[in-house]
């Protein structure tokens, strides 16, 4: 029987843990071990109600790389899948490593000093994991995850040739809050305040936050406003598919969101950088996260769809080709099925799926590994039989701006 180990009890970790208790055969034993011994409780008491599944809880503090390899070995895992937080990557790697245990996450590795959102702390680890004979996969969420490997998918299916990727992250739900996160407020925040990123042409280009606004018409969602940010897959998607002249990655926000997160800038409540409060050092972001709301608990109150997808232009048997591959998820389903709104979801099914490909046998490698280097075909299948099934759309013109 597999046994496997996941540790984060958050918004993701939730989710993972349901859809794991869905697919018992796969998974075998599972715990959930997280910060806060009375969270993982907490879900699997909600599991066992929903699903009839035992899941073992225990309590960790994964900045403690001893006690995640004593608690590996105590559970007899042979995956550890981290949905903690990116901080803690490192290390649950070198856990791994230690107790000769695979290894999948969600985000990459950041320190928590500066939001750099690069792999390379985490690649770095490749010759250990190749040498141990272990696989480490990384960014197994919908972004970066599930659009890395809709990436795969369109080299492999639609394109010959992939010149351009535009990966677009609509969110367009309403959670009756004047401002909340959708998932970790703190590295939520980091994520969209952080100077913007494209690749074109070989390098970096580098434009301010928030600076480039577009208003796209959705799949079902409608129009909405979206904002042009980094994010991870970038790096490692130019890396793998060189050919890629440009790529970009957008997400929408409304305008309430905007008009908050302008003030808190301004006002000094998003920066990372400790200050001296009441003769104790405080940052602020993380005093700004103790007084939002609970993506967790959003789920009872959100709204509408998700429209997360990438549209990508390139050459297919010689003529120009644009596709859009896109995933429409909704928030209230997400609730009735697993008691957590879509963004939660959308995370937490594909960390689910990547450790189920993983522990079958089906993705396998010695070394650290981003998702578009496996075959996008099973992930695509289970995305289509667990919750997330996508559509191909072609597009009659590349996008214009
Ligand atoms: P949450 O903040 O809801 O949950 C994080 C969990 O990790 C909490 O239960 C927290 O414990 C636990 N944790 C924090 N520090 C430690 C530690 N040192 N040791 C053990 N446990 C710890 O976050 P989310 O569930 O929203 O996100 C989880 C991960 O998923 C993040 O890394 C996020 O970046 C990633 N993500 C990826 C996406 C993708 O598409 N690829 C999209 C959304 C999220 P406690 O409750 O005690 O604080």
């Amino acid at each position: 029987m597999n046994k496997v180990l996941v540790i984060g009890a958050g918004g993701v970790g939730s989710v993972v843990i349901h859809k794991m208790a869905q697919l018992a055969d796969i998974f075998g034993e599972v715990t959930l071990a997280s910060r806060r011994k009375f969270k993982c409780d907490e879900i699997a008491a909600e599991v066992k109600k929903r699903i009839g599944v035992e899941i073992k809880t225990a309590e960790v503090d994964a900045d403690n790389s001893e006690a995640t390899a004593a608690l590996i070995r105590e559970t007899g895992a042979t995956l550890v899948v981290n949905v903690a937080l990116p901080y803690q990557d490192l290390t649950i790697m070198d856990a791994c490593l230690a107790t000769g245990t695979h290894y999948l996450d969600t985000a990459n590795y950041e320190p928590r000093d500066e939001a750099k959102f690069e792999y390379h702390w985490q690649w770095a680890y490749q010759q250990r994991f190749e040498e141990a004979g272990l696989m480490a996969l990384l960014g197994s969420g919908f972004d970066p995850g599930v659009t890395n490997v809709f990436t795969a998918h369109a080299k492999k299916h639609l394109l010959d040739r992939i010149d351009t990727l535009d990966i677009l992250d609509c969110n367009g739900g309403d959670h009756g809050q004047h401002f909340a996160t959708n998932f970790n407020p703190e590295i939520n925040i980091r994520e969209v305040t952080a100077e913007v990123r494209h690749w074109e042409n070989g390098d970096w280009v580098t434009t301010p936050a928030m600076s480039n606004k577009q208003a796209y018409d959705f799949p079902v969602v409608g129009e909405r406003n979206m904002y042009q940010m980094y994010h991870e897959e970038l790096e490692s998607l130019s890396k793998h598919l060189p050919e890629i002249k440009r790529a970009r990655f957008w997400m929408t926000f409304g305008d309430a969101y905007i008009k908050h997160l302008e003030v808190l800038q301004n006002v000094g409540m998003t920066r990372i950088d400790p200050v001296m409060y009441e003769g104790k050092e405080i940052i602020p972001l993380q005093f700004l996260k103790a007084v939002l709301p609970n993506p967790g608990d959003l789920g009872k109150t959100t709204k509408g769809k998700t429209c997360i997808g990438n549209i990508m232009t390139g050459e297919k048997d010689g003529e120009e080709k644009t596709v859009y591959v896109y995933n429409i998820c909704d928030h209230e389903e997400c609730f009735a099925e697993v008691g957590s709104q879509a963004v939660s979801y959308t995370t937490g099914v594909p960390a689910m799926i990547g450790a189920a490909l993983m522990l079958t046998g089906k993705w396998s490698g010695k070394g650290v590994f981003n998702m578009e280097q496996m075959d996008p075909d099973p992930f695509m299948d289970m995305l289509n039989k667990h919750g997330l099934p996508w559509q191909v759309a072609e597009l009659d013109k590349p996008l214009d701006f």
